[in-house]
């Protein structure tokens, strides 16, 4: 049986059949008005992804918002690779601002784009510093205001660091399955994050994220969906032309065998 997604297997699991039900193509699709959709969709993802820890490796809030400027354009698990020698050197907002740029820079070189993420990473932490008394700040609106981290970042910082939950967080996965889901036809990250925060419970904002993350990887990549074998198959309205190759294939199956069967007669 497949292991649920965790930190030590990479989250590349298959998710569980969910249970008492029959495999994707052969359930009818469910026409679901928008909110119910999305509500049937989270619940299911809560079956096929039980948990759903952040996939970066930290042991502060501003070692998580480094980490999460770090993983722009760039995978979670490079960025774990990374930041062990990093908060070693620099391991808080003091450390980072007074930190030498050079050194900085050669420490997150392989996360790609690393000069800018350096300066912001450092500019980020001098405000910390002077505006913020040293602690990354806990709303929505100050965290905004530091160099390099928007809205993504500071969703991520404000819902793992300290529970909070501001808003969504809109990362290229969560964009393209919640537009397939027929859950937002906005294609701005911003414009997104607030169709689906009319359409989720709040305190599921963040864990809608992560696991549709986990579905991107596993099941709903971009180059090639595995939509026979998706567990949202009959409530995806981004697969209809799927479903309808699947039941012209399983008529023409039947329409073989019925053939056969009058042949043997
Ligand atoms: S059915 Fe296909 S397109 Fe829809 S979520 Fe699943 S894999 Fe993605």
């Amino acid at each position: 049986m497949p292991l649920p997604p965790s930190k030590a297997n990479g989250y590349e699991a298959t998710p569980l059949p969910l249970p008492d039900m029959p495999p994707p193509p052969l359930r009818p699709f469910q026409k679901l008005a928008k909110k119910q959709r999305a509500l049937e969709i989270l619940s299911r993802l809560k079956v096929m992804y039980p948990e759903a820890p952040c996939s970066l490796d930290y042991t502060s809030p501003v070692q998580l918002m480094v980490a999460t400027m770090l993983a722009a354009q760039c995978t979670d698990a490079r960025v774990n690779k990374v930041t062990p020698a990093l908060f070693q050197r620099f391991p808080d907002a003091a450390a980072l601002a007074g930190a030498d740029l050079l050194a900085l820079e050669e420490l997150v070189r392989s996360t790609g784009f690393y000069r800018n993420k350096a300066k912001n990473i450092q500019a980020a932490a001098h405000k910390i510093v002077t505006a913020f008394d040293g602690e990354v700040p806990k709303t929505m609106a100050e965290l905004t205001t530091l160099p390099g981290v928007a809205r993504k970042t500071a969703n991520v910082v404000l819902a793992h660091a300290f529970g909070i939950h501001e808003g969504v967080t809109v990362d290229t996965h969560v964009k393209r399955i919640s537009a397939l889901l027929g859950l937002t036809k906005q294609t701005e990250p911003v414009k997104v994050e607030q169709d689906l925060m009319k359409l989720l419970p709040q305190k599921d904002w963040e864990n809608w994220s992560i696991r549709l993350v986990y579905h991107g990887r596993a099941v709903c990549t971009a180059r090639t969906p595995q939509c026979l074998k998706c567990e949202l198959l009959d409530v995806c309205p981004g697969a209809a032309k799927v479903r309808q190759t699947a039941a012209k294939a399983a008529k023409a199956r039947d329409d073989r065998k019925a053939k056969a069967s009058v042949g043997e007669m």
